[in-house]
């Protein structure tokens, strides 16, 4: 991602004042969780991106976009995922792009159902470094880190089967090839809106969304992000809530944030799915995002298996809560 829907002057003026406010208060870590949930391996979910980087920039119409998206499906089956891929030709900023969404399924059956997703493509020019602009960025972070996760909770749930619950996993192409301009919102996100418009069942329902952007840096910071506030506080509320009673609150922060442009916007809109944006903002850097944000660093480097662990669990742990029927 993407671009901040509240300018950055904004932006600005709100961080400004951020040191008058009172200060939040502390997250509780002392409620345990009452579901003993299975355990999130970050070392798979870091291989899982070393090896997403190993084919190269996953830039739509590349051969390491296509090897990629063969991988990630035969990871998916793997797992013991029902398997669709969903091909479209779609126009972006100044161009088409051939996407393709990769989407696992568990327990198609089930009525009550949770969509976990993230985007799998990378962006196809380094537009905030200082050098190489023009060419495409590694997207450890960016991109291979939501993928790394899901990936990793495909195992969980493959292992560990789930009794009453459902789980979407859906990955969306050309998020990030998308332009900052004035007009120009609808050139991100390319794949979750023409799934959103076109989903893989027809009038296809979850009960929310969880999803996965900017999740693997070293002590990345995840505030409440406003577009999730508004479409979908409860849920907010649960998943921060959730990573408190795991001990996690050093990463999900009791803080909110400006609304950003991200796949979840048109889930939320033209989906009607509350779905909440996990997503690492930095409210005190010139563009809001980590200093790695549509750079050449972001690359394996940047990442850090305690911050994959942190997300990943939560969302296990989320998963296997909503699995115990209704008290
Ligand atoms: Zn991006």
């Amino acid at each position: 991602m993407k671009k901040i829907l509240i300018f950055v002057v904004l932006g600005f003026i709100v961080s400004a004042c951020q040191n008058d406010q009172p200060k939040k208060e502390k997250p509780n870590e002392t409620e345990k969780p009452t579901v003993e949930a299975p355990k999130f391996n970050a070392e798979n979910a870091f291989k899982h991106i070393e090896k997403q980087l190993s084919f190269g920039p996953r830039v739509p119409g590349t051969k390491a976009h296509d090897s990629c998206a063969t991988w990630l499906e035969t990871q998916f089956r793997s797992f013991g995922a029902e398997v669709i891929v969903q091909k479209a030709a779609l126009q972006g900023a100044s161009k088409a792009y051939e996407i393709k969404n990769i989407i696992a399924v568990y327990n198609p059956a089930a009525t009550k159902r949770v969509l976990l997703c993230a985007h799998w493509d990378s962006r196809e020019m380094a537009d905030q470094d200082s050098e190489r602009k023009n060419e495409p960025i590694p997207g450890a972070d960016d991109g291979g880190s939501g993928v790394g996760v899901l990936l990793e909770i495909a195992r969980i749930l493959n292992e560990n089967k789930l009794k009453n619950l459902g789980v979407d996993i859906v990955l969306f192409d050309a998020e990030d090839q998308g332009l900052s301009d004035n007009g120009k919102r609808d050139s991100w996100c390319l794949g979750a809106q023409h799934w959103s418009k076109n989903p893989h069942v027809p009038n296809y329902k979850a009960n929310f969304g969880i999803l996965l952007d900017m999740v693997g840096a070293r002590n990345a910071k995840f505030p409440k992000e406003g577009l999730s506030i508004k479409h979908a506080s409860f849920y907010v509320e649960r998943i921060w809530k959730t990573a408190w009673a795991l001990g996690y609150s050093d990463f999900f922060v009791n803080t909110e944030e400006n609304q950003i442009v991200d796949d979840h916007l048109y889930i939320n809109e033209i989906r009607k799915i509350p779905t909440v944006d996990i997503i690492h903002l930095s409210p005190d850097s010139p563009t809001g995002f980590g200093a790695h944000w549509h750079t050449h660093k972001d690359n394996i480097d940047i990442i850090g298996k305690n911050t994959l662990l942190a997300v990943g669990q939560t969302v296990v742990q989320v998963l296997y809560e909503e699995d115990m029927p209704q008290q």
